[in-house]
């Protein structure tokens, strides 16, 4: 599968290297959906590669393909308690995990 630069894995999946909670821009993704640090992005992104999730997550919109990305993997709650709450890191989203 070829990486369609639809942005998805920059938003939906929580990066630990990145401090970015799940279902949360990366903040250095760019308003055109590219990463504007490619040449100093971390190894988690370097390595990552296209395979058939990106196929099954396919949609017209971002929202809709990060949408498909979390119900996919069963996270459609845990993002959407996330974004409610207002975590704008790793660390306060694992501590509102650990309150549940
Ligand atoms: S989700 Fe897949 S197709 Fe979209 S940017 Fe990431 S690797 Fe590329
Ligand atoms: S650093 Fe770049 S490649 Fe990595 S998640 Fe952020 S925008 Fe995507």
């Amino acid at each position: 599968m070829e990486c369609t630069c639809c942005g998805a894995c920059c938003v939906a999946p929580d990066i630990a290297a990145l401090d970015k909670p799940l279902g949360l821009r990366c903040p250095h993704l760019g308003a055109d959906n590219l990463c504007t640090v490619y040449e100093r992005r971390p190894q988690v992104c370097r390595d990552y590669a296209a395979d058939e999730v990106c196929r099954r997550i396919e949609a017209p919109t971002l929202e809709e393909r990060v949408n498909n990305y979390l119900a996919l993997f069963q996270l459609t709650a845990e993002a959407e308690a996330v974004r409610e709450s207002g975590c704008a890191s790793m660390r306060m989203a694992r501590a509102l995990r650990e309150r549940k």
